[in-house]
């Protein structure tokens, strides 16, 4: 399997190449189809495998197929993360392939100024990195609507599951419309994991690495 049979534009094939990436890893490979094609995903695997552009490439793809969504407001693309030090790399990551296509990306997560991180929200961004609490006091605020956003991304659910933000990764789900495209990575699959996706994905594929 090659990026090459992905249908990827020559802008993303360069961000691509320019990365170093000369084929796509196991779970790219096995992910990127289904979620080219626009079906939920639930992705069982780990941090080091490539699950990262398995949502990112896809997303970028997404971004770009939908130029009816330009002129309203708020993210197109939504992560969660549970922690500071994923949600920035995920931002790092997302950020390689989205700045040649003028997508901007922003990421909100504590310890950072909640003024800084509502300024530059509304300033706009298609893409937004966030830890669950963090995105939930700025949606309070009012720094960006979830209007826009038809892909919600949840990475290592198990992880945040476990820092207890199973409430807030409701109430996020809750303000995003349902015709949307939705992705659950996890590293084990718990019960309430479980639960989750059988609630909040629609008929998802499930690829495990
Ligand atoms: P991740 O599991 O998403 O955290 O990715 C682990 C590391 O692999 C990161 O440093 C990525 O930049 C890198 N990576 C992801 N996909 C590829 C690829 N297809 N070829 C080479 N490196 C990759």
């Amino acid at each position: 399997k090659q990026f090459e049979d992905c249908g990827f534009s020559s802008t993303l094939m360069n961000a691509i190449s320019k990365q170093g990436y000369e084929k796509p890893t196991t779970i790219q490979c096995q992910a990127l189809p289904i979620v080219l094609s626009g079906r939920d995903i639930i992705g069982i695997a780990k941090t080091g495998s490539g699950k990262t552009a398995a949502f990112v490439l896809p997303m970028i793809v997404h971004i770009m197929d939908q130029p009816e969504l330009k002129k309203e407001e708020g993210p197109i693309g939504v992560i969660c993360a549970p922690t500071r030090e994923l949600a920035h790399q995920i931002y790092l990551e997302s950020k390689k392939f989205s700045k040649s296509h003028g997508i901007r990306v922003s990421a909100v997560y504590g310890g950072m100024s909640k003024l800084e991180q509502f300024k530059e929200l509304k300033a706009g961004c298609e893409i937004v990195v966030a830890t669950p609490g963090r995105l939930i006091d700025l949606l309070k605020m009012k720094a960006l609507t979830m209007m826009r956003a038809t892909y919600l991304v949840l990475d290592e659910a198990d992880r945040m599951f476990d820092l207890g933000f199973e409430p807030q990764i409701r109430s996020i789900v809750g303000q995003i419309r349902p015709e949307r495209q939705t992705l659950l990575f996890s590293a084990t699959m718990p019960q309430k994991v479980e639960r989750l996706a059988r609630e909040i994905l629609a008929d998802p594929v499930r690829v495990t690495v």
